[in-house]
């Protein structure tokens, strides 16, 4: 007899059914299902309100590929120059035994703990995703019996992604004198002045957010369990030179979004089941076919998906063609109030529709008659000109 299908299972099986058969490549292996990684989990906290979004990604549904079979393929990631400077930034901040890396972390996060004169960084090689894990939490546990500094280039973290674990790799761990932990997050766009792209800032805690809750998991397994850092330590380079910087970045904020986003990721079987029955994301279908299963999925576009979500292009597209005032930005959306549409807007500026006990509508009504005014005082002043 085959085993009772649990929750989990049936979810599992439903989210293969959306992803549809791997469409394989000649010569290559098997594709497999696209893993969630931390730059994904944290696209999720950047734009928690979409639907789209969390069952595509909790599919394990490769987005980028779907915005190609789409026929509005994304500009996005690093380039492979971006991608070559930045790793060699990183070796450098973590040479010597990460001696550079361990002081910047002690001026900027412990300044009252020894120095950092002499440190551990242990081997974290094993085998696999889930030995290299194992590994990670062993290191981490013995770090904190020993005491004094120890830094972990590369560890594995697991986080539990609807039922599913999430392999995450931040690009270090520091353990501190006292037990506790830091994650540090080394990025190659340059820090001016002390202060860095507040839009890249954003994403780099977004993104360690992820790491803080994933070792929190590993944190809650010790006794005691040791103190997981909610300040975690920016480096990048100073002024566009070699030299590193850093920046302590609280993502206390981050950290509940992301927490409530993974919450709310174990619903997908609710999304799922209010699908048309035999939706399905398999990238070998005709466009006509896929786009009508994408489009069955509410989305919530904002101009910021454009730097986080790889279809960006396709529902900036349809968003502008419904008159979807969220293509506006969230500022625009939030102060429009019920009104969803371009359409619907005019509607209500124009006295056309709308409740003017609605402040949104009296608001479009003073800013539409106060245009008008100010157009006819214009038109006056031009025709006495005139004359
Ligand atoms: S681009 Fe589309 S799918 Fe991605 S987050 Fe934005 S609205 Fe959702």
């Amino acid at each position: 007899m085959p085993p009772p299908r649990t929750r989990g299972t049936a979810l599992r099986h439903l989210l293969a059914e959306l992803r549809g058969p791997a469409v394989p490549v000649p010569g290559e292996p098997p594709p497999q299902p696209k893993a969630l990684d931390a730059r994904a989990l944290a696209a999720l906290a950047a734009n928690p309100g979409c639907d789209r979004r969390a069952l595509l990604d909790g599919a394990g549904v490769d987005k980028a590929a779907l915005a190609d079979a789409l026929g509005a393929p994304s500009s996005f990631g690093q380039s492979q120059f971006a991608l070559t400077r930045g790793n060699a930034f990183e070796k450098r901040v973590k040479a010597d035994g990460g001696a550079e890396l361990l002081r910047l972390v002690h001026e900027k996060l412990d300044p009252a703990a020894p120095p950092p004169e002499t440190s551990s960084v242990p081997d974290l090689t094993a085998v696999g995703p889930a030995g290299r894990t194992a590994r990670t939490a062993l290191a981490l546990r013995e770090a904190v019996e020993a005491g004094g500094w120890t830094l972990l280039d590369h560890p594995m973290l697991a986080l539990d992604v609807a039922g599913s674990p999430a392999f995450l790799e931040p690009d270090a761990v520091v353990v501190h004198p006292d037990g506790s932990w830091t994650v540090v997050e080394i990025k190659s766009f340059p820090m001016l002045d002390g202060s860095a792209d507040p839009a890249k800032v954003g994403a780099a805690a977004r993104q360690s957010a992820v790491y803080v809750l994933a070792l929190e998991e590993v944190a809650a397994r010790l006794d005691p369990a040791p103190a997981v850092r909610h300040r975690i330590l920016l480096v990048c380079p100073k002024d566009f030179s070699n030299l590193a910087t850093a920046s302590a970045v609280d993502v206390r904020k981050q950290r509940s979004v992301t927490r409530r986003q993974l919450a709310r990721l174990t619903r997908i079987e609710e999304i799922a089941e209010a699908l048309p029955e035999g939706t399905c994301f398999g990238l070998d279908l005709p466009p006509e076919r896929l786009t009508a299963a994408v489009e069955s999925v509410p989305a919530t576009y904002a101009p910021e998906c454009l730097s986080t979500c790889e279809l960006a292009f396709h529902c900036r597209e349809r968003a502008r063609a419904a008159g979807a005032v969220t293509a506006l930005g969230r500022a625009a959306r939030a102060e429009l109030g019920g009104l969803t549409t371009v359409d619907e807007v005019l509607a209500a500026a124009h006295g056309e529709a709308g409740d003017p006990a609605d402040p949104a509508v009296a608001a479009l009504r003073r800013a539409a008659g106060l245009r008008a005014e100010a157009l006819a005082s214009a038109s006056a002043g031009q025709g006495g000109t005139a004359c």
